[in-house]
C-alpha cells in the first residue's frame, strides 16, 4: 500500500514508522524547515514543543500503562525516549534534541519513507490508499481552511477547558445532586457554600498564580472565552451571579439555598468523571488544586485532568472521527495526533499508532478491536461517544470501566487496573500476529 501522511511531529513519525516496517510505502510530508508554527523551532521532525518530560512511566500511573500498552506495538517515539532518557524519578524526561535527532534519523534513513519538505494545503489523496493527517495543534492556517470546509463546524481553535474530578473522589458529605429548580434529573452534584467559605475561596481564586502564555495565545485566546480567575477580579460578588449562583438549589444537609454553589457535570458516559461548570481556568496546576480543593466536596478530589486555555486545533472528535482515528466522511483518510483530541506528547503518538494498526489490519481483512480496559481502547472509544461537551482528553484512570471488585486501597486499586488492561491487550496483540 501506498500512503500520504502530513505532520512530522510525534503522530506522524508513530504511523509511519509502524506502517514502513509493514512493508508499506510512506510518503512522509512536513512543511519544516521553510515553514515552522509559532512553537516549533528544530529542523527535526518528532520535535517536543515545550517539556521535555512524557511524564510517569510508572504503572501505577494512567500515563505509566499507556506507555506499557504502546511499547507492546513498538512505539518509536517511546523507544527513543528510552534511548535518550535524562534522569527525572518516576517519569520518563529526555533529552529534547538527542531525541527529536534520533527519531529523524531512524525516519529518513527508513527505505520504506519518504520525507518531503513541503506544507500540504488540501486533503487531496491521489495515487495513495490512505491519508493520514497529523499536522498537530498548531496545523498551518491554509491546510485548517480546508479541513473547516471538509468537517463543517468541527474543527476548533482553542482549548478552554475546565478541570475534571473522578467522581468517587467527592465528597458526598457535603455535596449533593440536584437539577437547578429541580428540572430533569437531578444531573447535577452541587458543591454548597456557605459566605465565608465563598469568601475564602474567591480571595484565593484572585491571588492564585497563573499559567504564562505565549505570545501568539495571549493575543487570540481570551476573545474566545473568560477564565474563572480573570471574572472573579471584576468583583467579590460577580460569580455568585455568574456561574456560583445558587438559585434553585436547596442544600439538603442544611435546608437552605446555598450562599454559592459550584455545579459539577457528569462528564464520561459511566459517570466515573464531573467537570466544575464554568472552571475554564488559566490557573497553574498546583493552584488549581491548591484553590479548587477549597471548594467544600472537593476537599480531597482526584483532578483527572486540570483546566488549559490555550491554543490548539482539534476536531470534534464524535461528530467526525470513527474509534481507530478515520473520518466517518472518509474513513479513507484518518486524522491522528493533537488534532483528533486527545492531549499530550504520548496520547498524540497513541493515535498515530493505532491509526496506523488500523490501516494495516484493514489491508489484511482484519478489524481493529482494542479492549475497553486498555488506556488506548478507552481513550479511542472516549474520542468518538457522543458528548455534547467533548473537550480533548488524557490518559487517565477515570475512562476505564471499573474494576469487578472494589479495592480499597487507591495503589493497589491503580495496579490492578493496569495489570488488567495489560492481560486484555496482550491477547489483541496476539491475535494482530496470527
Ligand atoms: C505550545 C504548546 C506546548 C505544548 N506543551 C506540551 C507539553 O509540555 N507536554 C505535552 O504532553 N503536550 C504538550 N502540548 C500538546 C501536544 O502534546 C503537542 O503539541 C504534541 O507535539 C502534538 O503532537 P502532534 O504529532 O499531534 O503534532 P506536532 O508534534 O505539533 O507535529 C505536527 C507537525 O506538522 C507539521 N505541519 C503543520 N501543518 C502542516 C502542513 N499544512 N503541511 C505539512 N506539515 C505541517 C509541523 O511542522 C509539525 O512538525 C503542547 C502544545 C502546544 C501548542
Amino acid at each position: 500500500m501506498k500512503i500520504k501522511i502530513v505532520g512530522g511531529g510525534l503522530a506522524g513519525v508513530e504511523s509511519a514508522w509502524y506502517l514502513a516496517n509493514r512493508g508499506h510505502q510512506i510518503d512522509l510530508y512536513d512543511m519544516k524547515p521553510y515553514a515552522k508554527t509559532p512553537a516549533h523551532h528544530a529542523d527535526t521532525l518528532g520535535e517536543l514543543v515545550c517539556s521535555n518530560s512524557l511524564k510517569s512511566d510508572d504503572l501505577s500511573t494512567a500515563s505509566g500503562l499507556l506507555k506499557a500498552e504502546m511499547r507492546m506495538f513498538g512505539s518509536i517515539v517511546l523507544d527513543v525516549a528510552d534511548e535518550t532518557k535524562v534522569p527525572a524519578g518516576g517519569a520518563l524526561s529526555v533529552s529534547r534534541q538527542e531525541f527529536s535527532d534520533k527519531i529523524d534519523s531512524r525516519i529518513r534513513n527508513h527505505p520504506n519513507i519518504n520525507v518531503v519538505s513541503q506544507e500540504i494545503v488540501d486533503l487531496d489523496y491521489t495515487g495513495y490508499d490512505y491519508l493520514i493527517i497529523a499536522t498537530g495543534p498548531l496545523t498551518s492556517s491554509r491546510l485548517a481552511e480546508a479541513l473547516t470546509e471538509y468537517t463543517g463546524d468541527a474543527l476548533h481553535f482553542f482549548d478552554a477547558a475546565a478541570p475534571i474530578v473522578s467522581a468517587e473522589t467527592i465528597d458526598m458529605t457535603r455535596a449533593f445532586r440536584q437539577s437547578r429548580y429541580d428540572k430533569g434529573g437531578a444531573d447535577y452534584i452541587n458543591c454548597p457554600m456557605e459566605k465565608d467559605e465563598y469568601l475564602a475561596f474567591y480571595d484565593e481564586l484572585v491571588k492564585a498564580e497563573v499559567s504564562n502564555l505565549h505570545e501568539f495565545e495571549k493575543r487570540e485566546i481570551f476573545e474566545s472565552c473568560m477564565p474563572i480567575e480573570i471574572m472573579a477580579k471584576r468583583g467579590a460578588d460577580t460569580l455568585r451571579y455568574g456561574p456560583l449562583k445558587p438559585v434553585g438549589l436547596t442544600d439538603p444537609h442544611t435546608g437552605r439555598r446555598p450562599y454559592a454553589v459550584v455545579q459539577l457535570r457528569q462528564d464520561d458516559m459511566s459517570a466515573t468523571m464531573y467537570n466544575l461548570v464554568g472552571f475554564q481556568t488559566n490557573l497553574r496546576w498546583g493552584e488549581q488544586k491548591r484553590v479548587f480543593s477549597m471548594i467544600p466536596g472537593l476537599q480531597n478530589a482526584e483532578f483527572v485532568k486540570y483546566g488549559v486555555m490555550h491554543r490548539n486545533t482539534y476536531v470534534n472528535a464524535p461528530t467526525c472521527l470513527n474509534s481507530d482515528f478515520s473520518l466517518k466522511r472518509d474513513d479513507h483518510i484518518y486524522i491522528a495526533g493533537q488534532l483528533s483530541g486527545v492531549e499530550g506528547y504520548v496520547e498524540s503518538a497513541m493515535s498515530g499508532l493505532v491509526s496506523a494498526i488500523s490501516i494495516h489490519l484493514r489491508n489484511e481483512g482484519k478489524q481493529l478491536n482494542l479492549p475497553n480496559t486498555s488506556i488506548i481502547g478507552a481513550l479511542t472509544r472516549y474520542i468518538s461517544y457522543e458528548n455534547e461537551d467533548f473537550q480533548p482528553m488524557n490518559a487517565n484512570f477515570g475512562i476505564l470501566p471499573e474494576l469487578e471488585e472494589h479495592i480499597r486501597d487507591k495503589s493497589a486499586r491503580k495496579l490492578a487496573y493496569s495489570a488488567r488492561a495489560i492481560r486484555d491487550m496482550l491477547e489483541v496483540v496476539s491475535y494482530m500476529e496470527d
